[in-house]
Parts: C-alpha cells; sequence; structure tokens
C-alpha cells in the first residue's frame, strides 16, 4: 500500500526564486494558450508541442516542459466549462522527482540552461524527522513564493490488524472501547470565548465593517481548534498503531441527527453542537492513519447509544442527559460512550487475525455476568 504525505517547508525567497516561480508561471500560461489555439489534445501532446519552444523563450533547460505540460493541461481540463480563457494566477512551479534533488535541506532546482539554484529549506523537529528517515521516497515537490511542498512517500506493507476498536466521538469527549478517554472540551471553551470576543466587539464597533470581517472569520481560533484536534488524532492513532488495531468510527450523520430540532435541546446546544468539528477530527485521525498503515472503517451510526452491547436491547427512550446505560432488559450498567463505543466496534468489518474481545472489558457487574454465562 503507497502512502503519500505532503510536507510544507518554508524557504527566504530571493530574486533567483522569484525568477523561478513567475517564469514557471509563465510558462503554464504560454503552454495554456497554445493548447486552446491549436485545440492540443492531451497532456503529452501539449508537452511535444512546447518543448523547443518554451526553452527558447525563456532560456530554461529541458527539465521543465513536462511539469508545465501538466499542470497546463489540468487546468485546461478543468476550466472546459469557463466562458473566459483559463489561466493560472499564482506564481508556482512544480518539479517531479526525478528534476530536483534534496541534499539533507538544500533544495537544488534546475534554473536557467546549464544553471541549478540552490535553495536552503527551513525546517523544524516535526520535518527534520522526514529528512533524515532514509525509509521515506520523494515525490513531487511545489514551489509557491513562501513554501515548498514536498511529497515524501513509502510502501507500508498491508498487515492484517490484531483486533478493532470502536470510538465513540461526541462534543465533549471521545472514548474508545477499551475505556481510554480523551476530553474534548476544550474545543467548546475555545468557540465560547472567540464567540464572546466577537460579539463585544461587534457592540463596541457596530459600524466596522473591515474589522467585522476580520474577527467573523476568526483565523486564531481555527488555529487553535485544529491544534488541539492535531494532538488527539496523533495520540489515537499512536495508540493504535502501537497495538497493531484498526480503527472504527461512526459515520457522522448520527452526530447531527441526535441533536436535530425537536428533542428538547435548547438552541444555543444544538447550534454550539453544530459548529463542532467532528468531521474535521474525523479526517486528522483518517489522514495520520493513512500514513501510518493503521486501517479505518466508517460503520452507521444508527442506535450505537441505544442498544445495549450485552444483549442487544434497544432502549429508546435513552435520553441525551442519561450519561450511564442502564439496560431494562439484562441490567447492564456501564458509561454511556463506552456502550456506545463496543457497539461501534462490533459494526466493523475489518479482518483481524486476533478474536473479538470477550464481552466488554470493565469493572461492572453486568458484563462478568455476561462473561460466565
Ligand atoms: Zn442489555
Amino acid at each position: 500500500m503507497k502512502v503519500v504525505k505532503g510536507l510544507e517547508f518554508s524557504y527566504q525567497s530571493t530574486a533567483q526564486t522569484r525568477e523561478l516561480v513567475s517564469n514557471f508561471r509563465d510558462m503554464v500560461n504560454d503552454a495554456i494558450r497554445i493548447c486552446l489555439e491549436e485545440n492540443v489534445k492531451g497532456r503529452l501532446r501539449l508537452r511535444d508541442r512546447i518543448y523547443k519552444e518554451l526553452q527558447l523563450r525563456y532560456t530554461v533547460g529541458s527539465r521543465f516542459p513536462y511539469s508545465v505540460a501538466e499542470i497546463a493541461w489540468s487546468i485546461v481540463k478543468k476550466h472546459k466549462l469557463w466562458h473566459r480563457r483559463p489561466y493560472a494566477k499564482k506564481l508556482m512551479l512544480k518539479m517531479d522527482s526525478r528534476n530536483y534533488s534534496l541534499d539533507y535541506s538544500i533544495l537544488s532546482l534546475p534554473f536557467r540552461k546549464g544553471e541549478r539554484i540552490f535553495i536552503p529549506l527551513q525546517y523544524g523537529e516535526y520535518q527534520r524527522s522526514f529528512l533524515i528517515d532514509k525509509t521515506l521516497k520523494r515525490g513531487s515537490i511545489t514551489m509557491t513564493e513562501t513554501a515548498i511542498i514536498i511529497t515524501f512517500w513509502r510502501d507500508t506493507p498491508a498487515t492484517e490488524p490484531l483486533r478493532k476498536v470502536g470510538y465513540d466521538l461526541n462534543e465533549k469527549s471521545i472514548v474508545d472501547g477499551d475505556g481510554t478517554i480523551q476530553d474534548l472540551s476544550k474545543v467548546a471553551r475555545l468557540h465560547t470565548l472567540y464567540g464572546i470576543r466577537r460579539s463585544g466587539f461587534y457592540e463596541r464597533h457596530p459600524r466596522d465593517t473591515r474589522l467585522k470581517k476580520k474577527f467573523a472569520s476568526s483565523t486564531r481560533e481555527k488555529e487553535r481548534v485544529s491544534q488541539f484536534l492535531h494532538r488527539v488524532s496523533t495520540l489515537i492513532v499512536e495508540k493504535a498503531r502501537a497495538n497493531n488495531e484498526a480503527i472504527v468510527l461512526e459515520r457522522l450523520k448520527g452526530i447531527r441527527f441526535a441533536h436535530q430540532k425537536g428533542n428538547g435541546e435548547r438552541k444555543s446546544t444544538r447550534r454550539r453542537i453544530a459548529l463542532w468539528p467532528f468531521r474535521q477530527l474525523q479526517s486528522y485521525v483518517e489522514y495520520k492513519a493513512g500514513w501510518a498503515g493503521v486501517p479505518v472503517e466508517y460503520v452507521s451510526p444508527a442506535y450505537t447509544s441505544k442498544t445495549c452491547n450485552v444483549c442487544g436491547f434497544i432502549n429508546r427512550n435513552l435520553k441525551l442527559t442519561d450519561r450511564s446505560w442502564l439496560c431494562p432488559s439484562c441490567g447492564a450498567k456501564l458509561d454511556r460512550d463506552l456502550n456506545a463505543a463496543i457497539n461501534i466496534e462490533r459494526r466493523g468489518k475489518i479482518r483481524c487475525l486476533g478474536e473479538v474481545r470477550p464481552g466488554a472489558r470493565g469493572k461492572d457487574e453486568a458484563v462478568k455476568r455476561n462473561d460466565t454465562r
């Protein structure tokens, strides 16, 4: 299984780097023009068509036409339905792995004919771990005016996990079938904090639309929430990798469904939950798991919290405020979220080497009773 990751590095831009990205952008736009005017069909035909012409016009080496054609063709294809002529607006450059080299943190790129340009990448601890990892292969790079994104990839053998673990995700916490709890209340606190700041600001400056816009987008709030979700997702994936587990998550409809209008919750509560970035957390988990070779599966969320994990009884009267599961049928008693996590896990269909866990874990009497049955 090939896993790919794009990693961003910043760099100090110079007259040369600016020339490089602006030339590349101009070449892409020339190629788009030629492609449309001469009705060239296909990326490779386009490359052959522009090969000589661009080298002469831009005095660049022979390294560029392939990537120029690739990007120009993708823009033409994407914008077939536009009324005006498509063009590449941003300064950028793309280069495949054969045409650049990376010596630790010094990137070397073809520049003018017969010349190369050397760009020192700026990196932190995290990026450094990729630079020194000999097991990683390098794919294409994308360069903008301020950053260089390098794709790293490796082949991960598709191994069968030992077991699967379900995760019940709600606004306040994420609980797995082993009973591990991660507190997520910080997200709601951040939303409240920035919400209050914004509303106070509007009261003081009701007519300042420029600043209003700035605060409404609240980049800082999003950054802090993302940072937090990154930490949470890293812990989840690290645990799964260390124990060779698959991750089972709920398809998200359930959370929205549970908080629909008319379920007795206040409007402010429904609003707060609508803002909660459930999908963002899931996609971080999915992404990191993919890189770590940990399988992720999504299952139906129907009745995961209302079903008894011991006897299968469905308690339709369970309220959102009921924090523990007390089964009206078999008397099983355990934490509500843990019950849901175990149900989610059982719905997973990923094949595992180990056997299904025997009943549930935990110190609840009902569970023990189930084990001895
Ligand atoms: Zn039961």
